[in-house]
């Protein structure tokens, strides 16, 4: 868990590596949608826009039908989901009908004026999807992925200052009471997400144990 621009993703990846889990972000899961212009998308991309959450019965069908696929019984990371206290409980009964059972959460804390930099200078690969970073991670050789190899790059279109803003308030509104939800539960380990990239992820990695 953490805001927009938390550093959800890059911890996600490199996590669903290291423990060869999968990760489920619900946020890309949707911009594929967006993409393929689907009927889900085309309801998602509006409220994405605004920087708003897609209805609850939208995302938590998407996430049920994905625990059911073969890749998933190793284990995954949830990116970006639950977002709100109806999405938690609906997890919860997923998992319950599964069998299955959260074994952390954690929380990345940043600044929210930290937040607003990451996200205007945040850009990925267009073929592999790893993330970067105008100022905090440029591709070693300019213009080329680390990963890849690959030569292009795609920007958010609601990663704007405006964007963020109305996400963050959101982010405080809604999903930041989870955490009193999982608190309740002691599952909720909190994580310094100021310090540098691979400082968050040995931290992360402490609370999960060895892979
Ligand atoms: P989220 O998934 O929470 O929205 P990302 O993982 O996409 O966040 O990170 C947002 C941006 O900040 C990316 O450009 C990423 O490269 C950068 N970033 C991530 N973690 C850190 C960190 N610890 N320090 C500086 N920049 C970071
Ligand atoms: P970030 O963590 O950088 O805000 P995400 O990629 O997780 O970005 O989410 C992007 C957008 O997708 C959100 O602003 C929201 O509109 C939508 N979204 C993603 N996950 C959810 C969710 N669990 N519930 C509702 N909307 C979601
Ligand atoms: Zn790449």
């Amino acid at each position: 868990m953490g805001p927009p621009g938390a550093g959800k993703g890059t911890q996600a990846q490199r996590i669903a590596d290291a423990y060869n889990i999968v990760q489920l972000s619900t946020g890309e899961m949707l911009r594929s949608a967006v993409a393929e212009g689907t009927e889900v998308g085309k309801k998602a991309k509006p409220i994405m826009e605004r920087g708003d959450l897609v209805p609850d019965e939208i995302v938590v069908g998407i996430i049920d039908e994905r625990f059911g696929s073969p890749d998933c019984a190793n284990g995954f990371i949830l990116d970006g989901f639950p977002r709100n206290t109806a999405q938690a409980e609906a997890l919860d009964s997923v998992l319950e009908k599964r069998n299955m059972e959260l074994d952390h959460v954690v929380e990345l804390q940043v600044d929210d004026e930290a937040l607003v930099e990451r996200i205007t200078g945040r850009f990925t690969c267009a073929n592999c999807g790893e993330g970067y970073h105008d100022k905090f991670k440029r591709p070693q050789k300019p213009g080329v992925c680390d990963r890849c190899g690959h030569r292009k790059f795609t920007r958010r279109d609601d990663d704007t200052e405006a964007t963020v803003r109305s996400r963050l308030e959101v982010y405080h509104r809604e999903t930041a009471p989870l955490l009193a939800y999982y608190g309740a539960q002691s599952k909720v380990k909190s994580v310094d997400g100021m310090a540098e990239m691979d400082e968050v992820t040995r931290q992360i990695q402490a609370i999960l144990g060895a892979p």
